[in-house]
């Protein structure tokens, strides 16, 4: 069986920087107030890719997640 890859982001450390969304533009969005969301269609992946990683790394508040599932 292989892995499914969920991504997540913790809306109490997400602060708006927008560094995930240089990453996967067509993945995150922003709510009403700045703050990122993955919305459910797009937050399961197959695969761990070179963007999720990037994202992962780059958020300054360790917002952004990504768990295998
Ligand atoms: S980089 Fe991190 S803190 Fe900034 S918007 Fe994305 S998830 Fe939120």
């Amino acid at each position: 069986m292989s892995a499914i890859y969920r991504i997540r982001i913790d809306s109490r450390q997400c602060q708006g920087h927008a560094h995930c969304l240089t990453f996967l533009p067509e993945t995150v969005d922003f709510d009403d107030e700045g703050y990122a969301y993955v919305p459910e269609a797009e937050s399961r992946r197959a695969e761990m890719t070179d963007a999720l990683r990037q994202a992962v790394a780059n958020c300054p508040e360790r917002a952004f997640q990504v768990v295998e599932e």
